[in-house]
């Protein structure tokens, strides 16, 4: 048994040789380079003594390098752990000593924050992407492109047990200092494997999009790994601009389009502005609440269905979704994946899982399976509390409706307004419908009358304004009194995370009245 992550990349260099692999920036990187490179790569890592068990830490946008460092490190039994572009110099040197990183790898664009956490920590840093003539001392710095050209490359992956530990991921840390989430072979493998069987039909012709961040767990399986193990070419995006992500996909013709919601809004707002369109077969929607509006927009627009699943860092991240076979059920995030286990508990119940017997209850979801983290790194006390007898818990609200699973909210995003529950991404569902708004996200904040109140930021369509009193009127005559938000804010764009999610706890934050 030789199986290990870096077997999905070995396995298509010996069937899909020459097929793209890597599409970026004009240039194209087949499956057979790939591997060679990955050789490389992990040749020069292992002559840093980089081996089993060891963490490699790596700050590299979407571009090739990020495929040629995750796979020569995983190639060569050693863990990855790739950190969030977006973290500031005291956010990076955090996860180095977390994770005892032994490497870290940083693409040039990223030695302003990286450079100095690397310095604090000593972890010993070698760049990608570094231009040659760049002065010193950051010229100086070694290059692992060089190292790699000097190094006699590896000959074959090393073999691993499926429950080594492959990647350690850190959430963005929203509620608290960022925890590293430890997955294994196994569940990165079977993730990957029963959701091309179970749910997806993806084949060595397709032409992914590659614009999800790669250092979070949605890319990472669901993009790259996945579009790895079938062969299918990979359109790499750095950064997403939605003018550009449409451009780049009609020209390589890209026939799946994996994203979060507001890049869906962003898609749709392109392609307001041009009359091009991509060859989609599907679309994949995860991360966030897909507004059913956005979804029907997105099928009208690109004719393609959007198939939403649900799932986080912690669970590899795929616990459920909308698959090929089956009709869409728009709302849903369908049918949990083969092996994976999912129970609704009683949310209120802090210390123990208590699974509801009611089969259509709202509750807690709560997951179980392959795909599970094998624990959060260094934090016995945070593990235990968040797998109890085998279960995860996820701090979402959901529900089954004939086995098909639909998420409610976050537990920690519902608003209790004058003791109302009320769920932000319902709201937010009714006021995608309307026409003027491209985005919303509804939020609570603190009052004095009520405990809180509801809020909504909204984005309107590019050339097109938003009333606050009309769209107040509009939600008003759409949902229950307690429900519309009282508030509005028009904004030019919405705070987002590195991983394209919106940051409600900013707007929570940038709404609150001051403290008296
Ligand atoms: P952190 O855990 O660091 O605060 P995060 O919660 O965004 O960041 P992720 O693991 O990226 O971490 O996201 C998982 C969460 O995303 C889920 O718990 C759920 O709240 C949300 N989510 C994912 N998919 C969906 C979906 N289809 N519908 C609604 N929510 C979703």
């Amino acid at each position: 048994a030789t199986l290990s992550v870096a077997s999905l990349l070995t396995e298509s260099a010996r069937r899909h040789a020459d097929r793209p692999a890597l599409l970026f920036a004009g240039t194209t990187t087949t499956y057979a380079q790939l591997w060679d490179e990955v050789r490389a790569y992990a040749g020069a890592l292992r002559d840093r003594g980089i081996g089993p068990g060891d963490r490699v830490a790596m700050i590299v946008p979407n571009v090739p390098d990020f495929a040629r460092v995750y796979y020569a490190a995983l190639a060569l039994g050693a863990v990855v752990v790739p950190v969030h572009l977006l973290f500031k110099a005291e956010e990076i040197a955090y996860v180095l000593r977390d994770a005892e990183a032994d490497l870290f790898v940083v693409a040039a664009p990223l030695l302003g924050e990286a450079l100095p956490a690397a310095a604090a920590t000593g972890i010993p840093v070698v760049t990608v992407l570094l231009p040659a003539g760049t002065p010193a001392p950051v010229g100086d710095l070694p290059r692992l492109e060089v190292e790699a050209a000097a190094a006699t490359p590896i000959e074959r992956h090393t073999a691993t047990r499926p429950t080594d530990p492959a990647t350690i991921l850190y959430t963005s840390g929203t509620t608290g200092t960022p925890k590293g989430a430890v997955g294994s072979h196994l569940a990165l493998v079977e993730q990957v494997h029963c959701s091309l069987i179970d749910s997806f039909d993806l084949h060595s012709g397709d032409v992914v999009f590659g614009g999800l961040p790669l250092f979070h767990t949605f890319g990472q399986t669901a993009v790259m790994n996945m579009a790895i193990r079938v062969g299918a070419s990979i359109i790499l995006l750095p950064r997403f601009d939605a003018d550009e992500a449409l451009a780049l996909m009609v020209a390589h013709g890209a026939t799946v389009f994996t994203a979060v919601p507001t890049m869906y809004v962003g898609m749709l707002e392109a392609a307001r502005r041009s009359d091009t369109r991509p060859p989609l077969r599907y679309a994949v929607s995860g991360g966030a609440a897909l507004p059913v509006a956005v979804l029907e927009a997105f099928r009208d627009v690109f004719g393609a269905d959007v198939h939403e699943g649900y799932g986080l860092t912690e669970t590899a991240p795929i616990v459920s979704s909308n698959s090929l076979v089956e009709p869409i059920r728009p709302g849903t995030v369908g049918r949990p994946l083969w092996g994976v286990d999912v129970a609704i508990a009683d949310p209120e119940e802090e210390e123990r899982i208590t699974l509801l017997a009611d089969p259509d209850a709202l509750g807690e979801v709560v997951v179980r399976g392959h795909n599970l983290f094998k624990g959060y790194l260094g934090r016995p006390d945070a593990t235990d509390a968040a797998i109890v007898d085998g279960w995860f818990r996820t701090g979402d609200l959901g529900r089954f409706v004939d086995g098909v699973l639909t998420i409610v909210d976050r537990k920690k995003d519902m608003i209790v307004r004058s003791g109302y529950n009320v769920y932000p991404t319902e709201v937010e569902a009714v006021i995608a419908r309307h026409p003027g708004v491209a985005v919303a996200a509804v939020f609570g904040v603190a009052d004095d009358l009520r405990g809180q109140e509801v809020h909504v930021a909204v984005v309107a369509h590019d050339g097109q304004t938003v009333d606050a009193d009309e769209l107040i009127a509009f939600t008003r005559d759409r949902i229950a009194a307690y429900k519309y938000p009282r508030t509005v804010h028009v904004l030019s764009e919405l705070p987002l995370g590195g991983s394209g999610k919106v940051l409600k706890r900013e707007l929570v934050a940038r709404f609150s009245p001051a403290p008296a």
